[in-house]
């Protein structure tokens, strides 16, 4: 008889939908098309604890916004700061370097020289940096998206109740007041 999705406080099904579906409808039309009755019973109460009653359009997009998950890392690149001063300061000095090469006495095969040199160096720097740190990036990286990823599948399996104002977890039977719903997927 009993729901597997129900809500853990009331143990009903009826004001309690699936958050991903929340968040669907909450960004794409701003229109309140949950559960309706009861609403009007609860309001006072999700009054008091969100500042709104959730039945006009705009508190729909605010619960979406609430309710909106992490978005995807982006992946981490290795930059090394010296290499790329370096890489510069040669380059500006090879360009200053070549204009002056017309002038016999002048310092452009110094400064052409040295550029060359820096910018070497710079690319050796850069290069040492990528091989000796790709490893760390990438299991970073790696370890940041598998977190995410984690969270992600506790996310679409959650519910909000709008009797109640909580998410839960159906599959752990865990809930939290919306605004700690992310506690859910600390895990
Ligand atoms: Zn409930």
């Amino acid at each position: 008889m009993a729901n597997k999705n129900a809500c853990p406080v009331c143990g009903q099904i009826d004001q309690a939908q699936n958050v991903p579906a929340i968040l669907i409808q909450g960004t794409s039309s701003g229109v309140y098309a949950g559960p309706t009755s009861g609403l009007t019973m609860s309001g006072g109460k999700l009054g008091t604890s969100f500042g709104t009653a959730f039945v006009a359009g705009t508190s729909r997009t605010e619960l979406a916004r609430v309710l909106t998950p992490r978005a995807k890392p982006k992946e981490e690149k290795i930059q090394s700061a010296p290499a790329i001063l370096l890489v510069i300061v040669g380059s500006i000095l090879i360009t200053v370097g070549s204009c002056s090469m017309g002038n016999s006495n002048g310092p452009g095969g110094v400064l052409l020289a040295l550029g060359f040199i820096l910018a070497v160096i710079g690319l050796g720097i850069g290069y040492t940096e990528q091989s000796s740190k790709k490893d760390e990036y990438q299991k970073r990286n790696a370890e940041a998206l598998a977190a995410w990823e984690k969270e992600m599948e506790i996310y679409n399996r959650l519910y909000y109740c709008f009797r109640d104002n909580i998410c839960y977890d159906p599959e752990t039977g865990e809930f939290r007041p919306l605004m700690q719903t992310w506690q859910l997927m600390q895990k």
